[in-house]
């Protein structure tokens, strides 16, 4: 089974292709099917992000697509960054690292630091078929970054019951307990059944 990743990063490419790879899943990028172009997340919420962005791959490519839309909620800051997880600075230019910082800076001294990871994933097909599947990770900020695996806010984030970051973690423990793993543990028996029944 071939998909196009509706999606240029290559940390999405590695952590979505490893756990889909037991169903004998191809995961293309989406530059490497002729797509060059950025889809505009225009939408509010991460369901809606992640439809226009394997929408947009299928109806270029005619293909079937699969996109993951994700952020971080921190409670303190009322949900930010949110659905602006990738942009939160301001900057498509800034690294995650500045991020983090950003992030540190804003939430400062707090006492509550509640936050949990969410990603959306969404899959079309050429005939109009869409099969979604949410998942979360619950867990804290911590006060300084900590460990190199992963992307984005791993370094910061500790997941619920472990006293290592998500970039301690090494990548098959991130995949079995993260948002992404979560969702895509129900996105594959979705697909299953939609194989099934088609
Ligand atoms: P988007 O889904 O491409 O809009 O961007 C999601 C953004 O959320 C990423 O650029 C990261 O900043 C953050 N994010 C999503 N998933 C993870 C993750 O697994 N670890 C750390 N940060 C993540």
């Amino acid at each position: 089974m071939m998909f196009i990743l509706a999606s240029n990063n290559a940390h999405k490419h590695a952590e979505i292709g490893a756990i889909l790879a037991d169903m004998g899943v191809e995961l293309v990028p989406q530059r490497e099917a002729g797509c060059g172009f950025e889809v505009d997340e225009t939408g509010e919420t991460f369901e809606e992000n992640a439809y226009l962005k394997a929408i947009a791959v299928t109806r270029a490519t005619g293909l079937p697509a699969i996109a993951d839309d994700s952020g971080l909620e921190v409670d303190a800051l009322g949900g930010e960054p949110g659905v602006y997880s990738a942009r939160y600075t301001g900057s498509h230019a800034d690294s995650d690292a500045d991020r983090c910082r950003y992030l540190l800076e804003k939430l400062g001294g707090a006492e509550q630091r509640s936050a949990r990871f969410v990603s959306c994933i969404c899959c079309t097909f050429p005939n109009g078929d869409v099969l979604c599947a949410k998942g979360v990770c619950e867990g804290a900020i911590l006060r300084a970054p900590r460990g190199e695996n992963g992307f984005g806010y791993d370094p910061i984030f500790l997941p619920e019951g472990y006293d290592r970051s998500m970039a301690e973690l090494p990548p098959e423990e991130k995949n079995r307990i993260s948002h992404r793993g979560r969702a895509l543990a129900i996105f594959k028996k979705e697909l299953r059944n939609y194989h099934a029944h088609k």
